[in-house]
């Protein structure tokens, strides 16, 4: 089905309209470590990613980065959390930066979130910059959250809130992206963005589809329900996989494309959301801990005994996304340098060595288990 966008530019690609459907990845290097993000950014590259994002958290990331780009002709993304003030020395030199509408209340809690955009607005105006919307189920507004409204109204909400702030004050080179761990929301939410902005162009992505071949499996659900009715202008499939192998999230995109495109449809079978669920991010600069893809494989391994119970299971990489995006998970595991956090729904039940977490994991499974039968 035709789409209906308007067309922007990020770097030297379109996206939006009758342009073709972007294919984006991110590294998942540190970004302060050159070589090694180099290196993943050409592989990235010569896979066909139209779109590259970086992780910048601090100064050094963005020396390191202004470096990586003399190296590098990608169109580079910045994936911003909460200190969006950086966004003025990235915009010189980037094709977009992503923000995150519940990261802004973190930093200078003076100012107003429209005060916020508004540099954000300004300072991509001034550079050629676009810039994305990116609302994510796990990280949402705190103040709308804590009183209670359901989490795809209050992410919805905030992509139409912060769009208004991009028409108000001019800014038309922007996209939006609403992303859950489930499936189903991915195709609902998005559906219903699309019915009220149908002129702004949307970044597909399952956020945490984890491992493969699961995480395909789930994507691939979203992206052909939504792909087939014209909704979706750019494209991310987020896998857990080790650094050398990261090639593979364009390799799956494409394939969904292409089989989009040509009518083949596999996805008929619905998103059940029952069974064991494991979900696990696909890592980025900020893991803290090298071992994070071989914890998430563990964990996918040792709970197989469990695949007909009714359980979700997070494994995240940080501290950054770790403790919000495993709220809604029966159980939680984010990565600290030497310990594994983990958590029983919101409840924290402490750190554990690496070596020690998986008998306790084990523990709270079979707990679960015993509750619920
Ligand atoms: S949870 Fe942390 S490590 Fe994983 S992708 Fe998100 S920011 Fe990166």
């Amino acid at each position: 089905m035709k789409r209906k966008t308007q067309k922007i530019s990020v770097g030297n690609v379109k996206i939006g309209g009758d342009a073709p459907i972007a294919v984006q990845s991110m590294c998942a290097t540190r970004t302060t470590d050159i070589p090694a993000t180099l290196a993943q950014l050409k592989l990235l590259e010569s896979a066909g990613a139209d779109l590259i994002r970086v992780a910048i958290d601090s100064r050094k990331d963005v020396e390191a980065l202004r470096e990586l780009r003399k190296e590098c002709k990608a169109n580079l993304v910045v994936d911003l959390q909460e200190n969006y003030r950086l966004a003025s020395d990235l915009a010189p030199f980037v094709d977009k930066v992503r923000y995150n509408p519940g990261h802004l209340h973190h930093h200078q809690k003076e100012l107003s979130v429209r005060d916020k955009v508004k540099f954000l607005a300004d300072t991509a105006g001034e550079h050629d910059c676009a810039i994305r919307i990116g609302v994510n189920f796990g990280s949402l507004d705190p103040a709308q959250k804590e009183q209670g409204v359901d989490s795809s109204d209050v992410a919805l909400a905030s992509a139409v809130q912060h769009c208004e702030l991009m028409d108000e004050f001019g800014f038309t080179e922007f996209l939006v992206s609403l992303k859950s761990s489930n499936p189903n929301a991915v195709i609902a939410i998005n559906k219903e963005f699309a019915a009220k902005r149908p002129q702004t162009p949307l970044h597909l992505g399952v956020t945490e589809a984890g491992l493969l071949p699961e995480g395909a499996i789930k994507t691939r659900i979203a992206f052909e329900q939504l792909l087939s009715q014209g909704i979706g202008d750019t494209v991310r499939v987020s896998l857990t996989l080790p650094d050398s192998e990261k090639d593979k999230e364009i390799f799956v995109a494409k394939e969904i494309l292409a089989d989009v495109e040509a009518g083949r449809f596999r996805s008929v079978p619905e998103f059940l959301e029952s069974g064991l669920n494991v979900i696990s991010c696909p890592s980025c600069s900020r893991v803290e801990n090298g071992k994070f893809v071989e914890l998430a494989q563990e964990v996918k391994k040792v709970t197989e005994y469990a695949k007909e119970h009714d359980l979700t299971i997070a494994v995240m990489g940080c501290r950054v996304n770790g403790p919000g995006e495993t709220d809604d998970a029966d159980l939680g595991l984010w990565c600290a340098p030497n310990f594994v956090n983990l958590k029983k729904g919101s409840e924290e039940l402490g750190a554990f060595p690496y070596d020690e977490i998986i008998a306790r994991l084990l523990e709270e499974v079979d707990a679960l288990i015993a509750k619920k039968s």
